[in-house]
């Protein structure tokens, strides 16, 4: 699903990613650990095409498209979603209209035809159920006062109603409480079938008690220095980065 060779990104001139190699299959979730600083979100940011990064070396392919090729729209269009780090607040733009417009991009991109509103409103209805967002919530502007649960819960709301192929996480854990980041993670669990795949993006192992990876790599110093089992994840845990930078030779 997703080819990640030999990857090189800098922004504003300054190398980050220095060389990453990432193979995700259909059905497969990843987690992408590392210590603050280490390039996790230059690397989502790259593959959803911020236009602040320049790609300067290597290739990716998703789906066996060359996704460097394709402009942010269409990688979403392709079935690419990214869950910021920070989800951006849209005053005046109720959710209604935005997922509208979002799930009729897509469509008229698969050339399908437009929901109707009934339709639309169906679906919204089914989606939110999944997530448990709160109705009122879903006739407000976008994220705007939305407390921090309420923004993460929203964007595994957009990631049901996008049905993306590819999903990438990015801290989608942090700020949130314990019942919220169950209701995230339950969400993500339920989206999961045998054809889609996740990139989970977290600093700490407590996500991964609720969504459980099947490979766990620690992207340190724009580079993955170690790939493992989920074992893995609970061993930095325990012992937090330092035996890797050890092994490092640093
Ligand atoms: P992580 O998500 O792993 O914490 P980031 O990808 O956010 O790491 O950051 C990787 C590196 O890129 C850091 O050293 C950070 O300071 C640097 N960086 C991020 N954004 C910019 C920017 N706009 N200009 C210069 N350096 C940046
Ligand atoms: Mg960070
Ligand atoms: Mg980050």
């Amino acid at each position: 699903m997703l080819e990640i060779k030999d990857l090189h990104a800098s922004i504003n001139g300054k190398e980050i990613l220095k060389g990453i190699n990432l193979t995700v299959k259909e059905g497969e979730v990843h987690a992408i650990m590392g210590p603050n600083g280490s390039g996790k979100s230059t690397l989502s940011n790259v593959l959803v095409g911020h236009p602040a990064y320049e790609v300067t070396k290597g290739s990716v392919t998703f789906g066996g498209k060359d996704l460097l090729a394709l402009s942010p729209e269409d990688r979403s269009h392709e079935g690419l979603f990214l869950s910021f780090q920070y989800p951006v607040e849209i005053p005046g733009v109720s959710m209604v209209n935005f997922m509208r417009a979002a799930v009729n991009e897509q469509r008229k991109y698969k050339g399908l035809p437009a929901l109707t509103a009934s339709e639309f409103l169906k679906l919204m209805r089914q989606k939110r159920e999944i997530v448990e967002l709160d109705s009122k919530l879903a006739n407000r502007s976008v994220n705007e006062g939305f407390s921090g649960g309420e923004k993460k819960r929203n964007e595994i709301f957009q990631m049901a109603m996008l049905e993306p192929k590819l999903s990438i996480l990015d801290e989608t854990d942090s700020g949130l409480d314990i019942d919220a980041l169950r209701i995230v993670a339950e969400g993500v669990n339920k989206l999961k079938t045998p054809q889609t795949s996740c990139i989970v993006i977290t600093h700490y192992q407590r996500l991964l008690d609720y969504i459980k990876p099947d490979i766990v790599h620690v992207l340190y110093k724009g580079r993955i220095v170690k790939t493992a089992g989920p074992e893995l994840a609970l061993e930095l845990e325990e012992r937090g980065y330092d035996w890797i930078k050890k092994e490092l030779g640093e």
